[in-house]
């Protein structure tokens, strides 16, 4: 794939646009391995979805545009997760003692899907995979760690 297929930079949001940021890629950002998908019970019910797939940046690299409505809810201490208190989008997870930030790709723009969707969002890796539902979220190819990947 050619530095072309590389967005440079990305913007997103939550459901009602209080919360919008643009994503500024590092130079070494590495695209195929920074998407995963956690297969743990406080993703399944923050996001209600089966699979929930974010993809991993540099705290350093997400400029927040808007951020009114923006809170953390801490499921499992220093675990923090980002939403829109007006319409309830999930928008990330982080840890607070980490630099890194995971963003939830589905709140990722359309139209960055569209161009880039297969580099952003497919996911190589599973995390939380002690967590599985056996015939339910245990289907994915990929490499699965049992917790955590750090
Ligand atoms: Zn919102
Ligand atoms: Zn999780």
């Amino acid at each position: 794939m050619s530095s072309n297929d590389k967005p440079a930079t990305i913007t997103g949001g939550c459901l009602c646009e209080s919360v919008r940021y643009t994503v500024t890629f590092p130079p070494d950002h590495d695209f195929e391995n920074s998407c995963t998908t956690c297969q743990c019970e406080q993703c399944r019910k923050n996001t209600g979805s089966l699979i929930f797939r974010s993809h991993k940046l540099p705290k350093s690299a997400v400029e927040f545009t808007a951020k009114s409505t923006l809170k953390l809810y801490s499921a499992t201490p220093h675990c923090e997760r980002g939403f829109c208190s007006d319409c309830g989008s999930f928008l990330f997870w982080q840890r607070d003692n980490r630099d890194y930030t995971c963003l939830t790709v589905g709140c990722f723009d359309e139209p960055v899907l569209a161009k880039y969707g297969p580099l952003l969002t497919t996911a190589k890796r599973h995390l939380f995979c002690g967590r599985e539902v056996p015939g339910v979220t245990d289907h994915l190819a990929g490499a699965k760690f049992a917790a955590d990947d750090e």
